[in-house]
């Protein structure tokens, strides 16, 4: 992992978060590489992509695509969504896509001790997280709320999703992006392409090498535009989670949209993290749960897990780092 990752830091680092924004003012640059942006997920997803032009853009075609019709499946406001039938009519789920991810999903809150946790989305509805208007709801309803709220009313039965407590719902938001990137990664190398980067908002994979030498992952301030310093990444997905991708403040008080399912209440302590790992759907999922626990514990558990490094950022601003993080950290001094 340490060969694989080098940050260089230009200035005092306070707060640290990925994001792509200096990733494409890099890239732009670079005449080899064959760009293309579609909006999906929610989001912006560019793919990078090297080696010959026709070679490259099918391949781009065919993972934008693949990621579709990911996004589509597992959109629980579609009702062809295998998810809206279980949702709202409790039918079991066959799909094996939804089945793996929904595994790897429960493995996840079990090694987190519930911080992560699928049937998060009352809160989530609750608190107005799925409008435009999110807002604070009444305690009583929060209490409500949490009763319908556990990983342990799902289970996986003779090859199916199933709850065991009726009007349970699930919403993979924390997990689906990145197991739409890691197919999208899947199709790119089953077309051929050995060299390319994909954004999904800010949630990175770098795939090989940018001509001969790693791809450069931004790393900016959770709470400013100003960047700290990047990553060199090669055959890693860089994922992030903070309180200010989807926020409102009241009483200056900041109210995100990644809950601790204990309290019903946004989780308390980081404003973000960023988990570095060859496995995109672990990263992703990964970084909403480090989110939820705390960091001391958090850190703990990552070090427990072959190949995954995390950086943290409390709201203090301090910068928290794993074990094999901290020895490729280099700062460089700021020009003067
Ligand atoms: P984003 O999708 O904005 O990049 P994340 O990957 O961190 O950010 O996912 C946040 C989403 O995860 C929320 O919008 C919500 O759907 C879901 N979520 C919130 N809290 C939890 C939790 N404790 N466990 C699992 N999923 C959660
Ligand atoms: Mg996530």
């Amino acid at each position: 992992m340490n060969k694989k990752i080098l940050i260089r830091l230009s200035g005092i680092v306070i707060l640290v978060f990925t994001c792509c924004v200096p990733v494409r003012v890099a890239i732009a640059r670079e005449e080899n590489l064959q760009k293309r942006i579609r909006f999906m997920m929610d989001t912006y997803v560019t793919i990078y992509a090297g080696g010959p032009e026709e070679t490259a853009s099918r391949a781009m075609d065919l993972a934008f695509d693949r990621m579709q019709e990911i996004d589509t499946k597992f959109n629980i406001l579609n009702p062809k969504s295998p998810l809206y039938a279980f949702n709202h009519k409790g039918v079991p789920i066959s799909d094996e896509e939804i089945l793996n991810v929904v595994r790897v999903a429960l493995e996840i809150s079990q090694k987190s001790d519930g911080a992560f946790d699928i049937t998060v989305c009352p809160l989530i509805k609750l608190w107005g997280f799925y409008g435009d208007s999110p807002h604070l709801p009444r305690e009583k309803q929060i209490k409500d709320c949490l009763r319908k709220i556990d990983y342990r009313y799902i289970v996986i039965r003779n090859g199916e999703v199933q709850t065991i407590k009726e009007n349970t719902n699930i919403d993979l938001g924390a997990i689906a992006k990145g197991y739409a990137v890691s197919e999208a990664v899947k199709v790119l190398k089953e077309e051929g392409v050995t060299s390319a980067l994909i954004d999904a908002g800010g949630d990175v994979y770098a795939l090989g090498r940018k001509n001969s030498k790693m791809w450069k992952v931004g790393v900016r301030s959770p709470r400013g535009e100003d960047l700290l310093g990047y990553l060199e990444v090669e055959d890693l997905a860089v994922m992030g989670s903070g309180d200010y991708e989807r926020f409102f403040m009241k009483d200056g008080k900041r109210y995100h949209h990644i809950f601790n399912p204990k309290t019903g209440y946004p989780a308390e302590g980081l404003s973000g993290v960023t988990v570095i790992c060859p496995d995109i759907m672990m990263a992703d999922a990964w970084a909403t749960a480090l989110f939820v626990v705390a960091p001391k514990k958090g850190l703990a558990i990552v070090e427990e897990i072959p190949g995954m490094e995390t950086l943290m950022v409390t709201v203090s601003g301090e910068i928290l780092y794993s074990s094999g993080l901290k020895n490729a950290l280099k700062v460089v001094p700021k020009a003067k």
